[in-house]
C-alpha cells in the first residue's frame, strides 16, 4: 500500500512538473511585440514604415498571402507587366502617392479623354452625337456632388431624373438616349467596383475626394514600385519592413480581452501585442468579424461593417500575336447596346452574353499588342470561373459584333484576368457607400476607423485599410493615410 501511494505521489510531481515546464518553455519562447499589424497591403506597409520612421522597431505583419502589397499587385504577363489590381494613381498635386512617388520618374500620364464609341453595324444609335457631347455631359452628372447629396437616394435614382433632364427638349432619339444611359452606368458601376447604381447611395458617394491633375496617371514600373519607394528601396536607407513581415499567417482570431492582445493563425501559431492594427479588407470583416475579434466588436462596428458596400471590379488582359486593330482609334474601345441589341446579342451568344457587360476595352500604353477590359458585377464573378478558351472565345464574339464587318479578329495567343471575388484575403475588390449605410449615416470614420480602447483610453485594436478613409475609400491613397493614420495614433498614446 505504502509502494502504491508514493508510486501515486511521483507521478503526481512528473505531471506537475511536466506542466510548469512546458508552460514555462511556452512562456519564454512567445512571440510577443508592441504593435503587431495583420496585413501587409498599402495600409499595413505605410503603418509599418511609420512606426520605424519614428523607432518603434519592436513590430510584426502578419500577411496571410506570400507577397506584400494585397490589392497592389504587379505581375508579369508575356513580354508585358500588368496590374491585376490598383492600376492609377487618381490625381496629382494633393495626392500623397503622388507627391511621393513623383520624383522617382516612374509615372506618366495616360490619356483617357478620347474615347472610340463603338456599335453594331444594324443599331440605330447615333455615334455623332454620342461623342459630340452626350456622354460626356452623361457622366459629367456624377460630379455634380451638391445635387447628389441634396438627394440623398440611390444613385441610379439620381442618375435617372438627372439624365431625363439632360435629354429634355434635346434632340436626342430613343436609342441613343438608352445606349449612352446604359453605357453610363456601366462606367460609373466600373468605377464604383458595383453591381449596379441601385445599390450605391448618391450622398455617400459624393463624399468621395477628387484630387486635382490627371486621374489616369500610371506606372512605367508598375505600381509595386510604390512599395520600394514606401520603404526607401531607392534611398539606400531601407526600412527593414519585409523582415519584420511573416509570410502566409492567416490570422484566425484576436482576443483583446486584456491590456494585451492574443493573436491566433490559422497554422495554430500564436503572437501577442500590446497594439494590433488590423488592415484586412471590409470583405474579409463582413466575412470574419463576427468570429474573429473576442469580445465580439461592439454592435454599432458590426453593423457598419455590413450596410457599407464591398464590391467587385475585375480585369482581363487580351495578348494578341499581333495588332489587328487600326492605329486610328482612340485608347478606349466604348461599347454601345440599345436594349434591343443586347437582346439580339444574347440570343445569338455561344457563351451566354455575359459580355454585354463589359463597358470599355482599353489599349495597355506601350504594350501594343495588350488589351485590358473591366467589368463588375455578377458578370466578373462569372469571368472568374471560366477557362481560358471560354474567355476568349466570348471575347472574340464580342469584338466581331461590333467590328468583325470591318475587320479580321485574330485569335489571342494568351489571356488571363483577376479573380478578387474569389481571394480568400479579399473577397471583393473595393468598398463603397451604400445605399444602407447612407441611410445608417454610418461613414468610415465615425464607426469603421473608431479603435477598440482598454480602460477607455488606450487603442488596443485599430483599424487601417481603404474602407475606413472617409472620402478617399477605394484608393491606394486612401489605404496609405488610413496606414498613417492608426500608426500615428499608436505614437500619440505612447507620448
Ligand atoms: C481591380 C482593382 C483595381 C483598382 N484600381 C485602383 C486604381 O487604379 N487606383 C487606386 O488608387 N486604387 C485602386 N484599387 C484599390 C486599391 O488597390 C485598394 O484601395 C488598396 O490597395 C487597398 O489597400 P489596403 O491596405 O487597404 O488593403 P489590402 O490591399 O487588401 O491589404 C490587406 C492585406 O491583408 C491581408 N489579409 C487579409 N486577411 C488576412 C488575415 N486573416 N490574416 C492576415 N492577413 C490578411 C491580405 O492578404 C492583404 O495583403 C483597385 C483595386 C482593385 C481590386
Amino acid at each position: 500500500m505504502k509502494r502504491i501511494l508514493s508510486l501515486h505521489f511521483l507521478l503526481v510531481i512528473l505531471f506537475f512538473t511536466i506542466t510548469v515546464y512546458g508552460n514555462v518553455e511556452n512562456e519564454s519562447n512567445r512571440e510577443k511585440y508592441k504593435v503587431i499589424i495583420v496585413g501587409g497591403g498599402i495600409s499595413g506597409v505605410a503603418a509599418a514604415t511609420r512606426l520605424l520612421s519614428n523607432n518603434v522597431s519592436d513590430i510584426a505583419i502578419l500577411e496571410a498571402s506570400n507577397r506584400l502589397g494585397g490589392r497592389v499587385y504587379t505581375a508579369p504577363f508575356g513580354d508585358f507587366l500588368i496590374e491585376y489590381g490598383a492600376q492609377w494613381v487618381h490625381g496629382q498635386g494633393d495626392n500623397p502617392v503622388y507627391k511621393i512617388a513623383e520624383p522617382y520618374n516612374f509615372l506618366y500620364v495616360q490619356n483617357w479623354d478620347t474615347p472610340s464609341f463603338l456599335k453594331h453595324s444594324d443599331s440605330k444609335i447615333n455615334i455623332s452625337v454620342v461623342s459630340s457631347w452626350l456622354f460626356e455631359e452623361s457622366y459629367g452628372l456624377f460630379n455634380n456632388d451638391n445635387d447628389m447629396m441634396l438627394c440623398n437616394c440611390s444613385t441610379e435614382h439620381y442618375f435617372n431624373n438627372k439624365f431625363n433632364e439632360l435629354i429634355k427638349n434635346k434632340n436626342v432619339d430613343e436609342y441613343t438616349a438608352e445606349a449612352v444611359a446604359d453605357f453610363t452606368k456601366k462606367c460609373k458601376s466600373a468605377d464604383d467596383a458595383i453591381r449596379n447604381l441601385n445599390e450605391e447611395g448618391s450622398w455617400g458617394s459624393a463624399q468621395y475626394l477628387t484630387r486635382n491633375g490627371s486621374l489616369t496617371v500610371a506606372w512605367k514600373t508598375g505600381y509595386h514600385s510604390f512599395i520600394n519607394i514606401l520603404t526607401g528601396k531607392y534611398e539606400g536607407k531601407q526600412l527593414p519592413v519585409e523582415q519584420k513581415t511573416k509570410f502566409n499567417k492567416v490570422v484566425q482570431t484576436i482576443n483583446w480581452t486584456g491590456n494585451e492582445v492574443e493573436i491566433t493563425c490559422e497554422d495554430g501559431s500564436r503572437y501577442f501585442a500590446d497594439h494590433v492594427i488590423v488592415t484586412v479588407s471590409l470583405g474579409v470583416l463582413k466575412f470574419s468579424s463576427k468570429t474573429m475579434f473576442n469580445p465580439p466588436l461592439p454592435d454599432n462596428k458590426l453593423t457598419a461593417i455590413e450596410s457599407l458596400g464591398f464590391g467587385l471590379l475585375n480585369k482581363m488582359y487580351i495578348q494578341f500575336e499581333t495588332r489587328w486593330w487600326p492605329l486610328d482609334y482612340e485608347y478606349l474601345l466604348c461599347f454601345l447596346w440599345t436594349n434591343e441589341d443586347i437582346q439580339k446579342f444574347k440570343n445569338e451568344s455561344k457563351y451566354g452574353g455575359w459580355t454585354t457587360e463589359i463597358p470599355y476595352i482599353h489599349f495597355v500604353e506601350n504594350q501594343p499588342r495588350l488589351l485590358e477590359g473591366w467589368l463588375t458585377g455578377d458578370a466578373a464573378q462569372l469571368m472568374e470561373t471560366l477557362s481560358d478558351d471560354e474567355l476568349t472565345g466570348a471575347i472574340i464574339e464580342l469584338f466581331n459584333w461590333f467590328l468583325g464587318d470591318q475587320y479580321s479578329i485574330s485569335k489571342p495567343i494568351n489571356v488571363t484576368r483577376s479573380a478578387w471575388a474569389s481571394n480568400p484575403f479579399v473577397h471583393g475588390s473595393y468598398s463603397f457607400r451604400s445605399i444602407k449605410s447612407d441611410r445608417l449615416g454610418y461613414s468610415a470614420a465615425n464607426v469603421l476607423a473608431e479603435p477598440l480602447l482598454f480602460n477607455q483610453t488606450n487603442p488596443v485594436i485599430l483599424f487601417a485599410g481603404e474602407a475606413s478613409s472617409e472620402r478617399s475609400f477605394s484608393t491606394v491613397q486612401g489605404a496609405l493615410e488610413t496606414g498613417w493614420r492608426e500608426a500615428t495614433r499608436i505614437l500619440n498614446f505612447q507620448l
